[in-house]
């Protein structure tokens, strides 16, 4: 007889460490799956999750180590949290214990039993709903077209199997307003709500929104700015059920929700939603498939879906719940597009930053005290800094690109490795004093502005100007209050936002896309552009004579035909049929192996044996093998990085083939010494 039982544990380690995906450790008594502990490792201690018991009495535990510590203060992780767990470290080929781990807070991992009953203790006191419930706010009429979609959503919370939701509503028709009615019903009916968005603090409008329409409840914000021991308390609010709603960026996709009622996806063509490191998860589809385990409805909202959301509901996976209408009778701006070739060029001169028309415009803002925004992106003060004399220009030492120019700070940065250094007042190469910049950013633009409308209330939005601890919210706020006549901005500012006062936005110089070699590049631009555009006109008072200026050098591209009828059907479908046609996504699935080491020939030569490898699988035969390149960045802080795509028709082979795959690629690494890191990508998004 054998009265101790066997517990399977995951651990944090990754696939190559050489371990299978549970340990095996031994406890006098069975517990819960999901359950956390504490177990030995080597010489270590380390946070596990019991993933199975067995009380199989045949096999001997005496050689098996004793779980060292059980967080019994804590529930067990929910059956579909594992499955979840499961599903995605299955799907995006990392270990089981990696995954699971690696999701929870940080600060989890860390902590003992004890202490991790007083965070709770004190999460639990301290969260108590707001003290003063303040009295419930009027709440608008919905637009028939709002309620509609909000008695689908209720209606699919009732359905086992319902298909998700496209929220496909044009920017302004108040998506946002249907979430939180479909949250209310989630909340009556006793649940939690899920509710994900792109970036928390670039739309702090939607927290507060969320807080002041919901006094009575429990509602926590989880993203990566959080302080470990913040992000570890609202997890654990979460995770005992305390907490009524989660409004959190994509690693929230993974807190544990005992009681999930509802999972909403906002903005969810953003490409924040893909995991660049580790794990390279999508956000968007584990909410899919969160969705789906747990028989809640997934709504995922956008004026402009990504195209794999658009095939699934043309082809009627998903359902789509249209809105066509902005709110009030408020209409598009009116899109005109300038075409950049028919400036006069006066011996060679470079063409102003913005064409006589668009200057015009936004004068005409200035008289009438109405904003605008001016899209341009590309941060700092010019791409490269030259010499006019040898030619040198202002390459980065460590990777294949330019610093760029920052006047403010009087620095060359680069924007890659993250090199700085002070602008050189001579040219380093020869020493002549004539150094120029070419090209331009925000801060040049911004700086011509001022010169072309002395007066005007400029303010400029990009990683580099909110850098400081919220500096953010105080340049949100200028505009809101209406203290900026003109916002100059990366993509930052067509993002969500519902600036009231913006009747004018201008896209500076929206063409690099057109050409990329990512074929990506296009669906992003096309969908940035149109989010760019649903700033203006957010006021039904103003609506009428709002406009959209772009200026191209190529305005007879259907990109833009598209964007002036805002057509996205129109550009989505034209895409899909070029991505049909080119057996692209969502036509073909792909995977992406990466490289990296100092000399290229060393990536090169491991993707090389790698195509090998799968050429002598069988399951290679289902899967196509591109040869190895670089990506459009080949060097980044002197790493040289490869890249090689593969691509299958089928998901389930592609899934198969990297499955059989990887621990061939794990076993072959050692051979390759000087590989500095190599990873899979499963459904990348940049190529
Ligand atoms: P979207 O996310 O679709 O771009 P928002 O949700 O930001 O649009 O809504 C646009 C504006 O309309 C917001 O200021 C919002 O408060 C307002 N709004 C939404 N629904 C209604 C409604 N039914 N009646 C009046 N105003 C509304
Ligand atoms: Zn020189
Ligand atoms: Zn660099």
């Amino acid at each position: 007889m054998n009265d101790r039982v066997r517990l399977q544990v995951v651990v944090e380690a990754p696939r190559h460490a050489g371990l299978s995906d549970t340990l095996e450790y031994q406890h006098p008594a069975i517990l819960p799956a999901g359950t956390l502990v504490r177990v030995p490792l080597g010489r270590r201690e380390v946070a596990g999750l019991v993933w199975r018991a067995t009380s199989d009495g045949t096999r001997p535990t005496t050689a098996l180590r004793p779980i060292a510590q059980v967080l019994d203060g804590l529930p067990p992780m929910g059956q579909a949290w594992m499955a979840l767990a499961e599903f995605a470290a299955g799907y995006y080929q990392r270990s089981l214990g990696e995954l699971a781990l690696n999701v929870l807070p940080p600060e989890m991992r860390r902590v003992n039993g004890s202490q991790l009953a007083q965070r709770l203790l004190r999460a639990r006191r301290a969260s108590g709903a707001q003290a003063e419930p303040a009295p419930a706010p009027a709440l608008p009429t919905l637009t028939p077209e709002q309620a509609a979609a909000v008695d689908a959503i209720e209606a699919s919370a009732a359905v086992a199997r319902a298909a998700p939701l496209l929220l496909h509503g044009v920017t302004g028709s108040g998506k946002t307003e249907v979430y939180l009615r479909a949250a209310e019903r989630a909340l009556a009916r006793g649940r939690q709500v899920l509710l994900l968005v792109p970036e928390i603090n670039l739309t702090p409008q939607l927290l507060a929104r969320v807080l002041q329409r919901f006094p009575a409840r429990r509602v926590v914000a989880m993203h990566s700015a959080l302080t470990p021991a913040q992000r570890l308390r609202t997890w654990l609010l979460a995770h005992v059920g305390d907490a009524d709603i989660v409004l959190g960026t994509r690693l929230a996709v993974f807190v544990s929700l005992p009681r999930l009622g509802l999972v909403v996806v906002d903005e969810e063509h953003d490409a924040s939603y893909k995991q660049q490191e580790g794990a390279r998860y999508s956000a968007r589809d584990l909410a899919v498939y969160r969705a789906h385990l747990e028989r809640v409805p997934v709504v995922l909202g956008s004026a402009t879906p990504s195209l794999e959301t658009w095939q699934h509901a043309g082809s009627g996976r998903y359902r789509r719940l249209p809105m066509a209408q902005r709110i009030a009778g408020a209409t598009l701006p009116r899109v005109r597009v300038f075409d950049m070739g028919t400036l006069p060029r006066a011996g060679g001169q470079v063409p102003p930053a913005l064409a006589p028309p668009v200057l015009q415009a936004l004068r005409q803002r200035l008289e009438r005290h109405e904003q605008s925004l001016v899209f341009l992106n590309r941060r700092g003060y010019a791409p490269v800094l030259h010499c006019l004399d040898c030619g040198w220009k202002s390459e980065c030492p460590h990777c294949s690109a330019w610093r760029v120019f920052h006047k403010l700070d009087r620095t060359l940065r680069c924007h890659h490795c993250g090199a700085s250094e002070r602008v050189p007042r001579a040219c380093p190469a020869c020493g002549n004093l004539d150094i120029q910049p070419i090209g331009r950013g925000t801060e040049r633009l911004a700086e011509q502005l001022a010169q072309e409308l002395p007066g005007a209330r400029i303010a400029r939005l990009d990683a580099d100007s909110v850098r400081g601890k919220g500096a953010l919210e105080v340049a949100l706020g200028a505009m809101h209050a209406g203290d900026v006549d003109i916002l100059v901005g990366t993509q930052m500012v067509t993002k969500g936002h519902d600036f009231r006062r913006v009747t004018l936005v201008a896209a500076v110089n929206p063409d690099s896309a057109l050409f990329s070699s990512d074929f990506r590049a296009g669906e992003r631009q096309f969908a940035q552009l149109m989010q760019a555009a649903g700033r203006a006109g957010r006021d039904a008072g103003q609506a009428a004579d709002s406009e959209m200026w772009v200026q191209t050098w190529h305005p007879r591209h259907a990109l833009f035909a598209a964007l002036r009828a805002h057509d996205y059907a129109a550009y989505a479908e034209q895409l899909l049929a070029e991505r049909r046609a080119a057996g692209l996504p969502p036509f073909a699935h792909l995977a992406l192996l990466r490289a990296e080491a100092r000399d290229a020939a060393v990536a090169q030569s491991f993707l090389r044996a790698a195509a090998e490898v799968a050429a002598a699988m069988p399951e290679g035969a289902d899967v196509m093998v591109y040869p190895p390149v670089p990506p459009a960045v080949p060097r980044v802080a002197n790493i040289e990085r490869m890249q090689m795509l593969i691509e299958s028709a089928a998901r389930a082979r592609l899934q198969r083939f990297l499955s059989a795959w990887l621990p061939q690629l794990h076993v072959q690494r050692s051979a390759f010494k000087g590989l500095a890191r190599w990873a899979i990508d499963v459904d990348p998004l940049g190529i």
